[in-house]
C-alpha cells in the first residue's frame, strides 16, 4: 500500500543516549550499533527505506527512556527542548514526510505544559510521546501518569487537541524481583508489554478519561496486551469491590479513548483480536523503526487479508483524521 502514514518512529539525539542506557543495550543487543546509528540519522537511512516500503510520512518520536529517565528537572526540560527544536528543524525541511511528537520533561509538570503548548502551537507538532513513568530528582523515584500533579497537563493535552502516545520503558529492575536473573524478559519481548498494560490500566482507573473524555491514549504493539485481557479485567473488578474512581468499565476507555498501533506485532491472529475489541477507526500502522524491520512490518500488513476499505483506515486515514495531518502541514513552522 502507498501512502502509509508511521508513527511509532523512533530518533535520537546525541544527548538523549543516557551511556548507562547505551552500555546496557550494546550488552546484549547484537544490532545496537545498527540501531543507534539509525536513531541518530533523520534522513540518510531513514527516507530511501520510507520510499521503498510506501510509507509517505512519519511522525518522529525520541526513542525510551530519553527525557523520562532524565531525574534532574531542569536537565530533562533542557534536553527535551533541544530535541525538539533539533526535530522541527529537519521537518521544515520536509514537511510532507514528517512530522513530530514533542518531548515533555514531566518531571516537573509546569514545564512540560510550557514545552507541549511551544511545540504544538509554534512548531506545529501533533501531540507528544511520552515514555511510561518519569524518574523525578532521584532515580528510584518514579511518577506515573495517573499522578494528581499531572491533572493541568491533561487539560492543556485535551485543549489542544492531540493524542499522548504513552511508550514502553522497563519497569525498575532493582523493584521486580519476578525479572532477577531472566535478562531476556527485560524491554521489548516482555517487561515493556506489561508495564506499560499497567501503567494504561492505572489511567483508565483514575478516572482520567470521566474528567477529561476527549483526551486520546495511542498505545503500540497492538495495544501491549490489553484486548487480550480486557473482558477479565472487567469481570474481576465486577465480581469484588474495588476502590476505583473510574465510572466506566475499562474496555469503554480502551474503545473510546485509545488508539492502538501495530508497531513492533505483526501478526495477524493478535490484529483480529485487537479489531474484535476496538475495531478497525482506532488502530493505525506503524513499524517501530528502527527497532524492527520496516519491510517484515510493511510486507506484513499490505498483504493481510482485509478489505482494502480497512487497509486505507488502518494504514492512512485514521491517523491523517486523529493528527490532523495534512490540514495543518503548511503551517509546520
Ligand atoms: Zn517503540
Amino acid at each position: 500500500m502507498e501512502g502509509k502514514v508511521a508513527l511509532e518512529e523512533h530518533f535520537a539525539t546525541p544527548d538523549t543516549i543516557n551511556p548507562a542506557h547505551d552500555a546496557r543495550y550494546a550488552s546484549w543487543f547484537p544490532a545496537w550499533p545498527d540501531i543507534k546509528r539509525r536513531l541518530l540519522d533523520l534522513q540518510e537511512l531513514r527516507l530511501p527505506e520510507m520510499d521503498k516500503h510506501g510509507i509517505e510520512m512519519v511522525i518522529l518520536g525520541l526513542h525510551n527512556p530519553a527525557v523520562q529517565g532524565i531525574t534532574d528537572p531542569k536537565q530533562a526540560a533542557e534536553v527535551a527542548r533541544r530535541a525538539n527544536d533539533t526535530v522541527a528543524e529537519f521537518i521544515a525541511k520536509h514537511p510532507t514526510r514528517f512530522a513530530g511528537f514533542a518531548a515533555v520533561p514531566m518531571q516537573d509538570p509546569d514545564a512540560a505544559i510550557t514545552e507541549l503548548t511551544r511545540c504544538i502551537k509554534d512548531l506545529g507538532f501533533k501531540g507528544t510521546m511520552v515514555n511510561g513513568f518519569s524518574q523525578v530528582g532521584d532515580p528510584n523515584n518514579v511518577v506515573y501518569l495517573d499522578d494528581p500533579r499531572y491533572e493541568a497537563f491533561w487539560a492543556k493535552l485535551e485543549q489542544l487537541d492531540y493524542p499522548l502516545y504513552l511508550h514502553p520503558r522497563d519497569p525498575l529492575l532493582s523493584r521486580e524481583p519476578i525479572l532477577e536473573g531472566h535478562s531476556w524478559l527485560w524491554g521489548s519481548a516482555w517487561a515493556f508489554g506489561i508495564e506499560t498494560a499497567t501503567h494504561a490500566l492505572r489511567l483508565m482507573a483514575s478516572g482520567l478519561f470521566d474528567r477529561h473524555p476527549k483526551l486520546n491514549v495511542v498505545l503500540g504493539h497492538l495495544g501491549e496486551g490489553l484486548p487480550f485481557m480486557i473482558w477479565r479485567i472487567d469481570h474481576r473488578i465486577s465480581q469484588t469491590p474495588r476502590n476505583i474512581p473510574a465510572k466506566r468499565k475499562m474496555a469503554d476507555y480502551l474503545g473510546d479513548n485509545f488508539y492502538l498501533t501495530v508497531s513492533g506485532n505483526f501478526r495477524t491472529p493478535t490484529l483480529i483480536d485487537a479489531i474484535m475489541e476496538v475495531g478497525t477507526d482506532r488502530i493505525m500502522f506503524s513499524v517501530d523503526y528502527p527497532f524492527e524491520k520496516t519491510e517484515e512490518a510493511c510486507t506484513w500488513f499490505d498483504e493481510l487479508h482485509i478489505s482494502e476499505r480497512d487497509r486505507h483506515k488502518m494504514g492512512r486515514t485514521n491517523a491523517m483524521s486523529l493528527f490532523k495531518l495534512g490540514s495543518t502541514r503548511s503551517a509546520s513552522r
